[in-house]
Formats: structure tokens, sequence, C-alpha cells
């Protein structure tokens, strides 16, 4: 630890100051609350550009399945309108047939009809049946001996006991084929008789392979799916991972809204297989057929794969980019607030070493800069006196006493002494913050030193001056006080004299002897507490009774309150303690107290014009508070009081309202300072008559030796 350099206004090595301290205790709580909003500033930072990525990746998504809706829906309709496109001449064929049926014709007539016809190749087979289901002819062959009953097919008994002419075209589900042992669908449509009673079915067997054939080819994607329904929800054709025909679908809720809606988007997981799929149902509008195309929504999502790495491996390099600039920010922000606070810390120093070198230069100031290691004086007067005495007390036990407890700025008056020389010191004893533990003994203190012996000898004069003045307004009644026991002497030793002349008997000399004795013995008493009165005060604290000092008091003023009619009750209570004071100066504040409460009542007196006994009471009494055992002597009168816009100033020096000549504005002042300096309080109140007056005084426990203050 370097001493302070102050003089050059280069700041000392310490790292702080009276100014502001940069590095305030409460720093571990806040700084943790600062961390912890950094670091969910970090995380928040760093969790955009993720968040911001599975918002597109979501929309990314939707828009892929939209997509795939809609391609869906385009090729359901194309197929749809391929499969009308397909049955549509089948149908007129069938129709054009029904309309020309000759129901007497022989089978074999008819065999040539159906063989005559000009068939795609897909339709393996037209056959015809009677009324109740039998076949009689088929394109394929010729009829036959055997009987082929159809009446159990679907195809069949869907037109049997209806309106033949109301009858529409039949598509069945994929049956095989008992004469072209081929799957095929049936496209079925009624007979009439002359009548237009129903005559039989015309069947054209459509090979639903080619169908199946023609919707693998067109399936291109793994999971795609393209199926041809009946109304009924029975599928006719199905091409997906696994072909197949014939499952019910006439329950899965994709049907049911495509049935009402006239064909409708869909989302769902399949009854038949469980894979979940996007696509679309278009009903026929002519057939009683549904088309669905639709696309597993895994394949559609892994169509999205390579936009979701892209895109998450893009939030992640912007994450980390992101980051690194909140690091890069932070340490910046960082630095800058600990060049800041070195800037702020540096500039505190400063200013703490202007500050104290400032002061140091204030004539009879002493400063100094004390640390464990010792003390470094920053500045002195030049006679060097005050620093060296107080370099002296800073090695003192009692000093270093104060610095352990130190924790707020403390202030003492010290008589500094070398044997030799003595000043009487002001003292503060400042801890420098942010230094070493504090009130462990190891702290830095600032000492700034007062000398106060000029303004002591000052306070001593304007003392010895407001005693003068009291002593002057004493006169009076002191002339009156030996006036009247010179009187008896001078009556008792005329009588003697002439006692001796006349040769009374001895008694007679010796009473009026007596009486000159008495009288003279009161004479000397007042004289000695003249001379008390008139000394200059002695500089040590003495145990001191306040009833003795009331009593003192009293003698002086005692009989200038008796010409002036004013009567003084004094009252006491028990155990009245001793006080350690200069008796003289309690004596003083006492005289003070009672001529102002005289001057008082002889004011009213003459303000009211009435001559009312005055009246003044001396309570001496003993309290226990909180600081301990008080003496308290109260002085109460009944003139009138202090008005309340004076009450403030009149413990002020100089403040007097009495006229020119008779007041000196000193009494209450020095009165304050005097019981001030013993530890004590003066305080005033009006009460019912008057002023009222109250010293209070810490009461001594035991006599203690004579004492420096
Ligand atoms: P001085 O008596 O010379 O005026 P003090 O300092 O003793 O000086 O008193 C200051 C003022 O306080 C007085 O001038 C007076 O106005 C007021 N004062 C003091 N004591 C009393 C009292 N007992 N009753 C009314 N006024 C008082």
């Amino acid at each position: 630890m370097s001493p302070p350099d102050v003089m050059s206004g280069r700041p000392a090595d310490h790292p702080s100051g009276p100014g502001p301290d940069p590095s305030p205790k409460q720093e571990p709580q806040g700084f943790n609350r600062v961390t912890l909003m950094l670091a969910g500033l970090v995380f928040l930072v760093g969790l955009i550009p993720l968040v911001a990525a599975l918002v597109l990746f979501q929309l990314h998504s939707d828009a892929e399945m939209e997509k795939a809706e809609i391609t869906a829906h385009r090729m359901a309709t194309l197929l749809m309108r391929s499969f009308e496109q397909a049955v549509e001449p089948i149908d007129a064929l069938l129709q054009n047939f029904a309309s020309n049926y000759d129901h007497s014709a022989a089978p074999y007539q008819i065999y040539e009809q159906l063989k005559d016809f000009s068939v795609p190749p897909s339709v393996v087979q037209l056959a015809v049946t009677d009324r109740n289901g039998v076949m009689v002819a088929s394109s394929l062959a010729p009829p036959g001996p055997e009987k082929v009953d159809l009446s159990d097919r679907e195809h069949i008994r869907v037109h049997m006991g209806k309106d033949p002419g109301k009858g529409q075209l039949f598509i069945s589900k994929p049956v095989l084929g008992r004469v072209s042992k081929k799957y095929t669908i049936q496209l079925t449509r009624p007979l009439t008789d002359a009548q237009g009673g129903f005559a039989g079915v015309v069947v054209a067997s459509y090979a639903i392979s080619d169908f199946i054939d023609f919707y693998k080819q067109l399936r291109t994607e793994d999971g795609q799916l393209i199926a041809l329904m009946g109304t009924d929800g029975i599928v006719r054709a199905r091409a997906t991972n696994r072909t197949s025909f014939g499952d019910d679908l006439s329950k899965s809720p994709a049907f049911v809204a495509a049935m009402q809606n006239g064909g409708d988007a869909y989302r769902q997981a399949s009854t038949v297989d469980g894979i979940e799929r996007v696509g679309f149902t278009v009903r026929s509008g002519k057939f009683p057929i549904l088309v669905s195309v639709a696309y597993s929504t895994d394949f559609v999502r892994a169509q999205s794969a390579d936009f979701k790495a892209a895109i998450w491996s893009t939030a992640a390099g912007l994450s980390i980019a992101l980051l690194m600039v909140v690091a890069v920010g932070g340490s910046y922000f960082n630095l800058q607030k600990r060049l800041e606070a070195q800037e702020v810390q540096a500039l505190a120093r400063l200013r703490e070493a202007n500050v104290l070198d400032a002061i140091s230069r204030v004539p009879g100031v002493s400063v100094m800069h004390v640390t464990p290691e010792g003390a470094s004086e920053i500045g002195s007067p030049p006679d060097g006196t005050l620093g060296r005495l107080l370099r002296s007390y800073l090695g003192r036990p009692r000093f270093r006493t104060i610095v352990a407890d130190l924790n707020a700025p403390r202030h003492i008056n010290e008589r500094l002494s070398d044997g030799e020389t003595d000043v009487e010191a002001e003292i503060v004893v400042a801890p420098l913050q942010g230094m070493g533990p504090g009130g462990s003994g190891g702290q830095e203190v600032v000492v700034v030193a007062v000398d106060q012996t000029q303004r002591r000898m000052e306070e001593n004069k304007l003392y010895q001056m407001s005693k003068l003045a009291s002593l002057g307004e004493v006169a009076t009644g002191l002339a009156h006080e030996i006036n009247q026991p010179l009187g008896v002497i001078r009556l008792a030793a005329s009588n003697a004299l002439t006692g001796m002349k006349m040769g009374l008997p001895p008694e007679h000399l010796v009473s009026k002897l007596d009486r000159i004795v008495q009288q003279t013995v009161r004479m000397s008493r007042i004289i000695d507490h003249m001379r008390i009165f008139g000394r200059k005060s002695d500089e040590h604290l003495q145990p001191s009774a306040p009833l003795d000092a009331v009593e003192g008091a009293l003698q002086v003023v005692g009989a200038h309150l008796r010409l002036d009619n004013i009567e003084v009750e004094t009252a006491q209570g028990p155990d009245i303690p001793k006080v350690l004071c200069r008796q003289d100066q309690l004596e003083q504040v006492i005289i003070n107290l009672i001529q102002n409460a005289r001057d008082a009542i002889v004011e009213r007196r003459a303000s009211t014009g009435t001559d009312f006994p005055g009246l003044i009471r001396l309570r001496v009494g003993c309290e226990t508070g909180k600081a301990g055992r008080l003496l308290r002597i109260r002085v109460e009168d009944n003139g009138g009081g202090i008005p309340e816009d004076v009450m403030e100033r009149i413990f002020q020096p100089f403040f007097t309202t009495k006229p020119p000549g008779k007041g000196t504005g000193l009494g209450l002042s020095v009165s304050f300072g005097i019981i001030r300096d013993h530890g004590g309080t003066l305080s005033v109140e009006n009460g019912e008559g008057g002023a009222a007056f109250t010293i209070e005084l810490p009461a001594m426990k035991e006599e203690p030796a004579a004492q420096a203050v």
C-alpha cells in the first residue's frame, strides 16, 4: 500500500473513496439476477431460429399436403372421366340391345346377335338371361343343352321384380365369371317384353384386371392409392401396394362424406390397410361409381425431408451465429461496463484525492490516510504541531478501538497532548468504503482533525463576557445584600459603643459583637461566591452537588429577587445524584435562567401595569430513562412565557428582546453550550404562567477521578 499521492493529483492506489462506490456490496445478488436474465435472453435468441424453422416446416408440410390433395383431385377427375368414357360405349351397346330385344328370338339367334357386336377387348363376354335369371345366350359359345342359372348373382337379382323401364345401368362387384372364368365387373341393363314387363337382363362382363393394370401403371408413388368404388361402398378395383377388390368401405368416414358431397377431399387412416392417406374422392354424375386417388401422408412428408434437413441446418446455423453475436455483444458490453466502472473508480479516486487535498489546505485542519500499515499525511497546518499530535494519537489503542467498530463516519472531541503542547481537536474518522473487511480493524480510514483550541478560547471569552454581564446585573442586588449587614454592623457597633460608654454589663457588649460577627460571616459568604463567579473557570470536571449549585445561585441573586418582590419556591426530590461538571458553570446557568425569569416577570408587570406577585419555581429531581439516570433542574416562572416567533432563536448568541444596555443575548447561548459540553441538554417550553427551562445532565454513578474534556 503506497501513500495516497494527493499533492500531485495522482490518485492513490486504493480503489475507492468517499465518491460513488462502483462495486456495491449487493453485487452478488444483482449479479445473479443479471446472469439469469442474460442466460434467458441467450436461450431465447438461440431459440428464435429453431421456432421459426418449426413454423416454416409446419407451413411447408401443410402446403405439401394441400398439393397432394390437389394432385389427387385432378387425377381422380381424370380417371373418372376415363372410366366413364370406357363404360359409355358399352352402356350404349346394352341400351341399344335392350331397346331392340325380341324376347321371342331363339337363343341361337341371340347368340349370333351378341357375337356380332363389336366390343372392346376388355369386355370379355356379352350375355342375356331370361326373366328367371337363367342364361339364354352368351357371346362366348353357342347355347348348349346345360342350363346356367345366374339368378343368385347380384347383377341379375338387382333388376328382378323392379320396373324394368326405370332400370339403370348396374355395375357389379368383381366376380369370377362362371363362363368366362375371369374376374369381371358386370354391367347390366334389364330387358322388357312386348308388354313392357321384365323379360331378362343383358350383361357385359368387363375384365376388371384392365382397370387394375391401368391403375397400377398410374401408381407412381409408394403408398399411393387408386380405387374405384360403387355407390354401395364396395371396392370394384383398388391398386395400392397390395391390389385388392371387394373391400367394404361403406362405413369409412371419407366415403360417407364423398357420397354426401358428391366427392370430397379426405385425410384419414385407411379402414383397409391402416395407412394414413391424403387424397380426393370423385363421384360420377352418370354412373353409380366413385374414384379415389390418395397419397400416404408418410410419402408426402418424406417429400419435405430435404426441405426439413435444409431448414433445420439453416436454423441451427442461424442459432449458432446469433448466439455468437450475443456472446460477442455480451463480452463487448461487459468490457464496456468494466471500462466505465474503472473510469468511475478513477474519477472517484481523483475526486477523493482532490477533496482531501482541499480539506487539508483549510487552516487548522490536518488530514491523514490511515491503513493497517500506518498513517500517511495528506496535509497539515504548516507549523506541524497538529499533524505531529494527531499522528501520535493515531498510534494509540484508543484510536484503534474506534476504527475497529467503525462502519460510518464518527465525530469525536479529543485533547491531543504530548506533555508540552495541548491542542483541543474535533476529529472525524471516516471509513473508506469497499476496502478490507469492514469492522475488522483492518480497515482504511481518513482522519480529519480540526484544531479547536482557538474556538474554545473564543467560547471561554464569551463565557467570561456573559459572566461579567451577569455580574453587572447582580451588582445592584449585591450592594443591597452587603449594605444590609453593613447597616446591622454599624448599628450593633454604635450600640456596643453606647453601652460601653454607659457602662452597661459586658453581656450587652457580647451580644452586639456576636451580631457583628454573624453579619461579617454572611458578608464573607457572599463575597466568596462573587469570587467563584468572577474567576476564570478551570478546565477540569469535578463531581458537583446540584443542590449546592442551586443554593449558590440563590445566594447571588436572592437579594435582588426579594427587592423585586419575587418569591422563589424550591422543591427537591429524593436521592439527588451528583453530576460531573464545573460547579461554577452549573451555578452560572441557573443564575442566567433565574435572571431571565425575573426580567420576564418585571417586564410583564410593566407591560400589564399590574404589580402581581412574581414567582420562580426551582425543582431538582432525578429520573431513570433509557440512557440511565438523569438529573433534572427545572426553572419555571410566571412572567408570561416566550412568544412563539421568538422561541426558535432564543439560544442564538446575541439574540435578545431586551432594551440595549439591559440584555446581552449571551445568557442562554452560553448556558446551552455549558450544558451540552457536560453531556446534557437545555430545553424550553411555555408552561402555565410563563417559560419553563429544563436542564438535564447525566447522573454520576461513582466518583471518578478528574478527567480531561
Ligand atoms: P438576554 O437575557 O441578555 O436577552 P438570553 O440569551 O439570556 O439573553 O435570552 C435571550 C432571550 O430569550 C431574551 O431576550 C428573552 O426574550 C427570552 N427569554 C429568556 N428567558 C425567558 C423567560 N424566562 N421568559 C420569557 N422570555 C425569556
